[in-house]
């Protein structure tokens, strides 16, 4: 069966793009359980009365992050003096510059902001302020993370190249025996290959990882253009026009540093966790033996729920089960869909994973790593899917 929107959930983008033979990953066509799942959460908004996108919690955040981000920028650049001002600004920019990704562009992203694909674009956009293209975001993420979650080879969120194996079905190298050690703070530079690197990278190969994907044009490359204009000239053009160049590149360091530890531990503890399988195509690397829900719900550990305020802060991405089974719908509302997809996955026998805290997550996430790199790992020793959690 094709994998077609209907297919996927309810992400509102074309059809995936063929890879460069003219065949696509599928999986398996059964989706009762996912029409049930989508029944049941229909049913919960339609009882409760609530819109799915649109709202008003959303708009009022928005305008917090991005009320954080202004001030935190020009108090930093404009107005502070002595490096004990600007230490704790700089932290506070990273921290919100995460916020807009978490928060913001990913709803717009997955258009679960809004109905309005006009307010989903501009908050989409928000990301090429902060020095990622929402363009290729569209293919790395949207596509190719969100349907191949985990499998090597067509999910770019776990392709580290040479530096780390994510998964089990990735080559092993005689380093990564200490990547347990050194990926952490190489999580640190993740925001800064993006911002030097990444994009322009997959602009000029034409691909993302692995995959390939269309160059944007038109619009879209407008778009790219004066996204990164605007990130540079806030970035570097009018920090230097104010201060040496050693301490504006250093605060840049600090703030893309902040951002991208926890950009990458956010995502990280979704998927590169114990409990997730990494599951394979079969021998014609063209068929995945689940249905796409199931995929999703092998490869996805929610973490912290009962935290509000992380919550909060990381745009309910500690709801990962739900965001993958409902990208449309605005995160805001994943604790009410985490309700309804919990109790359908004990009625109907599918295990849902979570980490009760976020540390139980980070401490998963390095035993995973220290397990990868092992020379003596082998696939199955952390295909070992962890039994569903009680309650
Ligand atoms: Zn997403």
């Amino acid at each position: 069966m094709s994998l077609d929107s209907s297919h996927r959930g309810d992400s509102a983008v074309e059809p995936l793009p063929a890879d460069a033979h003219g065949e696509r990953l599928k999986f398996s066509g059964d989706n009762a359980f996912h029409r049930e799942l989508r029944r049941r959460v229909d049913a919960e908004f339609k009882r409760s009365g609530i819109r799915q996108r649109d709202s008003a919690q959303m708009y009022l955040k928005t305008a917090i992050i991005l009320a954080t981000f202004a001030l935190a920028y020009v108090a930093l650049v404009f107005f502070a003096t002595a490096w004990w001002q600007a230490l704790p600004l700089a932290l506070l920019l990273g921290t919100a510059m995460a916020g807009i990704g978490f928060n913001i562009m990913h709803d717009g992203g997955h258009q679960a902001y809004s109905e309005r694909r006009s307010i989903n674009r501009l908050m989409a956009l928000a990301l090429d302020m902060v020095g990622g293209s929402s363009y290729i975001w569209q293919w790395k993420h949207a596509r190719f993370h969100h349907t191949w979650v985990n499998v090597a080879g067509h999910d770019s969120d776990i392709d580290l190249g040479v530096l780390g194996r994510l998964s089990p079905q990735q080559p092993r190298r005689s380093w990564h025996r200490w990547q347990h050690v050194y990926l952490w703070p190489l999580y640190g530079v993740t925001a800064i290959r993006w911002h030097l690197y990444g994009d322009f990278r997959d602009m000029i190969t034409g691909t993302v990882g692995e995959r390939p994907f269309d160059r944007p044009r038109g619009r879209d490359l407008a778009g790219f253009i004066i996204g990164k204009l605007v990130f540079f000239t806030l970035a570097f053009g009018l920090p230097l026009a104010l201060h040496p160049i050693g301490s504006v590149l250093a605060f840049y360091a600090l703030v893309s540093a902040v951002a991208g530890i926890l950009l990458a531990l956010v995502f990280q503890m979704a998927h590169v966790v114990e409990e997730a399988a990494f599951p394979a195509p079969d021998a014609t690397g063209w068929q995945m033996a689940t249905p796409w829900a199931i995929h999703q719900l092998e490869t996805t550990v929610d973490f912290a729920r009962g935290n509000r305020v992380l919550g909060w802060m990381i745009g309910g991405l500690n709801f990962q089960i739900e965001h993958h089974l409902f990208p449309r719908i605005s995160h805001v509302h994943y604790p009410m869909v985490a309700r309804v997809v919990e109790e359908a996955c004990r009625e109907l026998g599918v295990a849902y994973r979570e980490h009760r805290t976020f540390a139980a997550g980070i401490a998963s996430h390095y035993r995973l790593l220290r397990a990868l790199g092992r020379p003596e790992t082998h696939a199955v020793a952390v295909l070992t899917v962890a039994p569903a959690l009680p309650g």
